[in-house]
């Protein structure tokens, strides 16, 4: 079976009573990027990328676009093999992982649909039908955040990720005091996420700041140097997200015990292939992690939740998807959604979802 076609496709997602606000930036629409990818015998695998703006990560929608072209001429007539995607990729076009982590998603799916399994199958397992999510808080005043929490304490979820940073840190602080009042006591667990926007100063004041408070600090600073020197100063766990930009930062964080956990984004670190290897590197580590990607709709979500399907139950801190913060499905009847704190895995072969294709309008680009 060989890739024969590939289609790149432009769609805006809508963020449902938007601006989602983080330190830095407010995002009130994302523009993803689809991957169609069709083999020589008629099969059809989906794919997408979607950075949360262009300056979340290194990576933006146009960026994702260019990369796939730049590389999908190559690509035809290439053997369906995860393994010789990658290496084919990689001589074709250095870095970019988020563009190739969409071809990589649409090659699983494909080749879960022309074995008859389903994606989190093809990764080794799933250990469950019903994955944890948790919700992730924006930039909120200490009275809205607290409501926020009661309302998802509610609704069964077990973790809370509340976002920090870009104003005064007393303000962060009574943020998270506000929060853990609400939660105390339930079994829900806590990060705070200031998405590389302290210094090393204000992380350490917060961590003093919530002393008593059993809560993982997240990519508290911007640079590797930072976290490291910053680990022994805090109070807090220390979890590593921007900075985990690929494997080989994984494996020297675990190795060398840099971080206590990661947030870590599917696209980012390139593909379900990586995050596969990064699954078993924090598994043998003893480390605990997320699964998400930054935003997108379900071809995104069905992903994370296949890898996050597959993830030692005590190692996983959840898989965060964009759902309940975007309007609409790209597959009406089995989209992927979170209900009472949790997904249901799809129901294969490959993703188990089949996008409506005329939202996506014609390709921008074919090959
Ligand atoms: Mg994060």
């Amino acid at each position: 079976m060989k890739i024969a076609e590939i289609h790149i496709c432009q769609y805006d997602l809508p963020v449902k009573n938007g601006p989602y606000t983080m330190a830095g930036s407010q995002i009130h629409a994302l523009d993803t990027t689809l991957v169609k990818l069709v083999t020589d015998n008629g099969l059809i695998g989906w794919g997408e990328t979607c950075p949360l703006g262009p300056v979340y990560d290194t990576a933006h929608a146009n960026g994702a676009r260019a990369a796939l072209a730049e590389m999908a001429p190559g690509l035809i007539g290439l053997e369906c093999q995860v393994l010789a995607l990658h290496r084919r990729m990689n001589r074709l076009l250095t870095g970019h992982s988020y563009a190739k982590a969409a071809l990589d998603i649409a090659l699983h799916d494909v080749l879960g649909k022309h074995l008859g399994l389903r994606v989190a199958d093809l990764l080794g397992g799933a250990v469950t039908e019903r994955v944890p999510s948790y919700y992730a808080i924006g930039i909120e005043s200490p009275e809205e955040a607290a409501r926020i929490a009661r309302e998802k304490r509610a609704e069964g979820y077990g973790r809370l990720q509340v976002k920090a940073g870009g104003r005064d840190v007393q303000e962060d602080i009574a943020v998270a005091r506000n929060v853990w009042e609400q939660i105390r006591g339930s079994g829900m667990r806590l990060a705070l996420d200031a998405n590389r926007s302290w210094t090393m100063r204000d992380a350490q004041f917060v961590s003093r700041g919530c002393a008593d408070i059993p809560l993982v600090i997240e990519q508290p600073c911007a640079s590797l140097q930072e976290l490291q020197a910053l680990r022994p100063l805090l109070c807090h766990p220390l979890y590593m997200d921007e900075s985990s930009e690929d494997l080989g930062i994984v494996t020297g964080a675990v190795g060398r015990r840099q971080a206590d956990g990661f947030g870590m984004k599917l696209t980012r670190i390139g593909g379900l292939h990586q995050m596969r290897a990064f699954r078993d590197i924090c598994e043998a580590g003893g480390v605990p992690h997320t699964c998400d990607d930054a935003w997108g709709g379900d071809i995104l979500a069905a992903a994370c939740t296949h890898i996050g399907a597959t993830v030692r139950p005590d190692l996983l801190e959840g898989v965060w998807i964009a759902a309940p913060y975007i309007d609409g499905h790209y597959d009406s009847e089995n989209g992927i959604c979170v209900e009472g704190g949790y997904i249901t895995l799809p129901q294969g072969p490959g993703l188990g979802i089949a996008p409506d294709e005329s939202l996506f309008g014609a390709p921008v680009a074919t090959f």
